[in-house]
């Protein structure tokens, strides 16, 4: 490795530097001018970490700095600026410069011109999530053993400077190590003494690419691995000592090889960094499951309780979910997203699209790529519709896409990754049906990819009829009504295009809960309750009947509060175990025991219609890659 000693780097070495900087001379004018920042994960007291940003020489006399209210990708407010606290503004002899808080998020300071550097101390927010709607993707972590740095939590900006290149300093104990698709830079020679045992050193050319490029911190070296020409690095954190990141290797790389062959083609990038969060779900740690994508990287958070067959399943659900991101919004959005806003953004109309096209490829890949079978991926497209039904706003997709960080739309948000995933397979249909199976949804991604790219976006109100413009009339028809408007679909006139049709078939499911089917709800005291209706193979063999309470499960007692405790619990039951509950029925307490069996119960499910003609039954081959 060469060593990288530019004029930038020799600007860092006045970071927390007591004298003016000196007056710039020609040449030095024509170096680019950077905003230096440093994270302390050594000297962490009372579960805070210091943070030093340093800009330029201001020539304003006033100058704000935010930490952002919102982040893309999450489309939510949560302001990030509430777990800063000591927030200081200092002038070249050290001397505190006076600021006005403005919000949440903004300090304005006077005399900015007078500035060196702010500093400031950060909370993070697993701990406390309690108090907060924070999704745990997007979240920090501040303990010894391991810290999540979403950017966005940790490193503000100056509203004038968020252009300008960022260099980010991160010293941390020797114990740990960096996971990120980064690239890492030499350790500038600062006074500290500093050496790649002890510190890291990046460096990004905008300020939403820092916010782009989470880092987490664990005890042990990631794992990486190429597949084709990507370079995958995988960094597990699990308390428990559970898993580790090469633990993940095998599944995460039949997944990525998948997706590449699904994408054909479309460029993916060169550095993939998956940071896995496994959390204890213990009252101060995470609780929000899932994941946020970035360019070149995605922080995923899971139980670590979870069995591996499980936990695989769902890293292929949701890392193929933002690696896929990379398509959209990644390479194709509207200016709302390029220029994005991080205290006042506008929201784009067209979640559709960035979540639903996502989500539906996240899925489509995995038939197409035979990683499961036809049957497994009806059944997914069937817990979509019926998910679907539960979002009941009376709005249409790209009304609540605009307005998704207000009542109500808010609440209809998650509804992206069920209605939005089926408005992709619609479209898939329709392309498929218009091309006698040629083209589906991947290639329309592939044309607006063409024509629009990462760098140029388009244009909000008109895209809709770019994209009927783009592919076939239909197209346009279907988003016009459906997406535009808030007309409902019916599946069943584009399942017919592929010979599925609905029949009542038996069914495997959980216990208590499976993403399907519930069989337990809380009342207003807080306990568990079996709902009327008909319940599970299982629960009817053990005696179970609606409007049981439950008490307890194998000896421990249960509530509403503990409830996903005991979904994880019995989610882990092998055949034959056997199964205890203790209920309340009609104020008498009974017990009931039996042997465990696979629940299973009659679902309206999808599949292959016998009366399907040849027609029917070659689209389908084309649209599952059969
Ligand atoms: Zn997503």
């Amino acid at each position: 490795m060469k060593l990288l000693y530019t004029a930038a780097i020799a600007a860092f070495l006045l970071v927390g530097c007591g004298t003016p900087k000196a007056p710039l001379s020609a040449t030095q004018k024509e170096t680019p001018k950077v905003v230096l920042t440093s994270v302390d994960l050594i000297n962490v007291t009372d579960d805070k970490v210091s943070v030093v940003v340093n800009p330029p020489t201001i020539t304003e006399k006033e100058i704000k700095f935010s930490l952002p209210a919102i982040v893309p990708g999450t489309y939510s407010r949560d302001d990030y600026g509430k777990y800063i606290e000591a927030f200081k503004a200092l002038d070249y002899s050290g001397n505190e410069l006076q600021f006005t808080k403005v919000d949440d998020n903004t300090w304005s300071i006077l005399n900015a011109d007078k500035l060196d550097k702010v500093t400031y101390l950060v909370n993070d927010t697993f701990d406390i999530e309690s108090e907060h709607d924070i999704f745990s993707p997007t979240g920090t972590n501040i303990a010894s053993n391991n810290y999540v740095l979403n950017m966005n939590g940790f490193i503000g900006y100056f509203n004038t400077l968020k252009n300008l290149p960022y260099e980010v300093l991160i010293k941390h104990p020797e114990t740990l190590y960096a996971g990120t698709s980064l690239n890492e830079l030499e350790i500038p020679k600062t006074k500290d003494s500093l050496t790649a045992a002890n510190a890291n050193y990046y460096k990004v050319d905008r300020y939403a690419d820092l916010i782009d490029s989470p880092v987490m911190y664990t005890e042990h070296e990631p794992v990486s691995f190429t597949v084709g020409e990507t370079e995958v690095l995988i960094n597990v954190f699990s308390p428990n000592g559970t898993y580790s990141a090469e633990d993940f290797k095998p599944v995460i790389s039949t997944m990525v090889e998948a997706q590449k062959a699904y994408l054909g083609d479309l460029k993916t990038t060169n550095k993939y960094a998956i940071l896995v969060y496994l959390s204890t779900v213990g009252a101060e740690d995470a609780q929000g499951f899932g994941a946020l994508e970035h360019n070149t990287s995605t922080v995923v958070v899971m139980p670590e309780q979870y069995p591996k067959q499980l936990l695989d399943k769902a890293m292929v659900d949701i890392v193929a979910h933002e690696f896929f991101h990379v398509v959209t919004p990644l390479s194709i959005h509207s200016e709302e997203i390029h220029f994005f806003d991080f205290n006042t953004p506008k929201m784009s109309q067209h979640l559709w699209m960035y979540e639903g096209v996502t989500e539906y490829f996240a899925q489509h890949f995995q038939v197409y790529e035979g990683l499961v079978t036809p049957e497994e991926f009806y059944d997914v497209i069937v817990s979509k519709i019926d998910n679907a039904k539960r979002y009941t706003g009376d709005f249409s997709f790209t009304e609540m896409s605009k307005n998704v960080l207000e009542e109500p739309y808010k609440d209809s948000y998650a509804n992206v990754y069920e209605k939005g995933a089926l408005i992709g397979m619609c479209i898939d249909l329709i392309m498929r049906e218009q091309s006698n199976g040629e083209k589906g949804l991947i290639d329309l991604m592939k044309t607006l990819t063409k024509r629009f790219g990462s760098t140029s976006p388009f244009s909000d109100d008109t895209f809709i009829e770019t994209v009927a413009a783009l592919s076939y009339p239909e197209v346009g028809n279907f988003l016009r009504d459906h997406v535009q408007n808030n007309g409902a679909i019916n599946y069943t006139e584009y399942f017919y295009l592929v010979g599925l049709e609905f029949a009542e078939t038996k069914t495997n499911t959980a216990l208590l809960a499976s993403q399907d089917v519930q069989y337990i709800r809380g009342n207003e005291e807080g306990e568990i309750v079996f709902v009327n209706g008909e319940l599970n193979s299982t629960l009817q063999d053990l005696g179970v009947l609606g409007g049981d309470v439950l008490v307890s499960y194998n000896k421990k007692e249960y509530n509403l509060s503990t409830a996903r405790g005991l979904i994880i619990a019995t989610n882990g039951l092998a055949e034959g175990d056997t199964v205890t509950l203790t209920v309340k029925r009609n104020g008498e307490t009974v017990k009931l025991s039996g042997k465990y069996s696979t629940p299973t119960y009659l679902a309206n499910k999808l599949g292959e219609s016998p009366y399907a003609t040849e027609e029917q039954k070659a689209l389908r081959a084309a649209w599952l890659n059969k």
